[in-house]
């Protein structure tokens, strides 16, 4: 029954703490080929949106050592997915390097064609759940409110691909009166998260407008942004776009960040800037091979982002999208990593790790086995280290009491 127990250490432990210290260090995405930019240029959202590496001749340009398979994928890149990457973002990736965890998550390569027939365009059943167009409406008290198919990069595994970019031809249009109205209506719906799509596109002004009209519905408790700007263009976040969403509270932003690289210097202060309008900070990942599936890593990277003030929400695996074989993960991998989170760093650091199920079956959380046996008067247990115990528990679930004493016995 417990041949499956972890071993108590990890022997890897002690001679990986220097690469995890060394992965938690927080440095500038730098300058790379725009060194001569003026300062006001490079620190402008919209200069760094203006100057997206979005072809194949801009990115052989920057980097001759594109591979064959990127070269493939990237020639193929807009019949699937929108290439974008800002020159921020891309002064992150490691040219030298072909396994770069940066550079698999955004170049396009020729194994996104390669598709199974069990992967989908809309694995998680979105349109099937859709009462208006832009909106879905999966879960009893909460909406998914899309705002735009814009990104400001785009990540190759994304499980909207069907509807970013419009590179397939989705043909993306929200209706923004028609999702208000709905919400309206559905006095169950409590809380809405804005996605997409990204929603910090739109200038603070279109936003506003937006926060302003669902902040206006009186059982709309909880305002929600998801969103991969913070790392992607971490000049959006600039003190107007602060002052103004500390307006709409409770207002919550999920970021979207998966390896510790990501966490710079300027994504660090971009993050406090939202922290200081005191919004509450979650992140999603997605378990992705060879860029953060593994324990080491993906630890350095939850705890780099409890250093930037953000707590991990999420770890999803990576949903069964077409043409993302190549990026997906197994859940035995997801499974070893938490095993090696939980108790051994702070639950503070620790994500949910879910499945969306296919179809439209929602998240679903996934977690080791810490239950090792129900028995009519007790459930068994075991904790990180592989040690078992005991709770005391009735049949039916009622707790354990101890039996009546007689009073007189009881005083003496
Ligand atoms: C993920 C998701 C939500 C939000 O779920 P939480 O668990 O509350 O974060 C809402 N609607 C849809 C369709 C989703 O996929
Ligand atoms: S930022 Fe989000 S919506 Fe945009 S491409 Fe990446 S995963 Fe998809």
């Amino acid at each position: 029954m417990h041949t499956d127990l972890p071993s108590p250490e990890d022997p890897e432990e002690p001679p990986s703490r220097g690469r995890l210290a060394s992965l938690k260090e927080f440095h500038s995405a730098g300058r790379g080929f725009w060194g001569n930019i003026p300062d006001a240029d490079w620190h402008d959202w919209r200069w760094q949106l203006r100057h997206r590496i979005t072809t194949l001749e801009q990115l052989q340009r920057l980097m001759p050592t594109l591979t064959p398979e990127e070269f493939a994928g990237t020639q193929l890149a807009n019949h699937r997915l929108a290439l974008a990457i800002t020159p921020y973002f891309f002064n992150l990736i490691d040219p030298a390097d072909e396994n770069c965890p940066i550079r698999w998550q955004v170049i396009p390569r020729v194994e996104e064609t390669h598709t199974a027939s069990w992967e989908m365009s809309d694995p998680c059943g979105e349109d099937s759940h859709s009462p208006v167009p832009g909106l879905v409406h999966r879960y009893p008290d909460r909406v998914l409110f899309l705002v735009t198919d814009r990104c400001a990069a785009y990540c190759r595994y994304c499980t909207r691909s069907r509807l970013v970019s419009n590179a397939t031809g989705y043909d993306f249009h929200p209706d923004f009166a028609g999702q208000i109205e709905y919400i309206r209506q559905h006095s169950e719906v409590r809380d809405v998260l804005l996605s997409g799509g990204d929603p910090l596109l739109f200038n603070d002004e279109r936003l506003e407008h937006l926060l302003s009209q669902l902040r206006a519905i009186p059982h709309v408790e909880f305002l929600r942004i998801g969103t991969r700007i913070p790392i992607f263009l971490p000049q959006r976040i600039t003190p107007q776009l602060c002052d103004m969403l500390r307006k709409y509270h409770p207002l919550f932003i999920s970021i979207h960040s998966n390896h510790p690289r990501e966490l710079t210097t300027e994504v660090r202060d971009a993050l406090a800037r939202l922290a200081d309008a005191g919004i509450p900070l979650g992140n999603q990942s997605v378990l992705l091979r060879n860029v953060n599936d593994d324990p080491v890593v993906m630890k350095a990277h939850l705890q780099k982002l409890l250093l930037c003030r953000v707590k991990p929400y999420y770890l999803y695996q990576c949903d069964l999208i077409s043409g993302s074989a190549h990026l997906r993960s197994s859940v035995r991998k997801g499974l070893e990593i938490m095993e090696k989170l939980r108790g051994h760093t702070t639950g503070y650091a620790v994500p949910q790790y879910v499945i969306d199920a296919p179809d439209g079956g929602g998240k679903v959380p996934i977690n080791p086995d810490y239950i090792l046996s129900r028995n009519a008067d007790r459930v068994v247990i075991r904790n990180y280290e592989g040690k078992v115990f005991e709770y005391p528990e009735g049949p039916d679930g009622t707790p354990m009491t101890a039996p009546p004493v007689e009073i007189e016995e009881a005083l003496v």
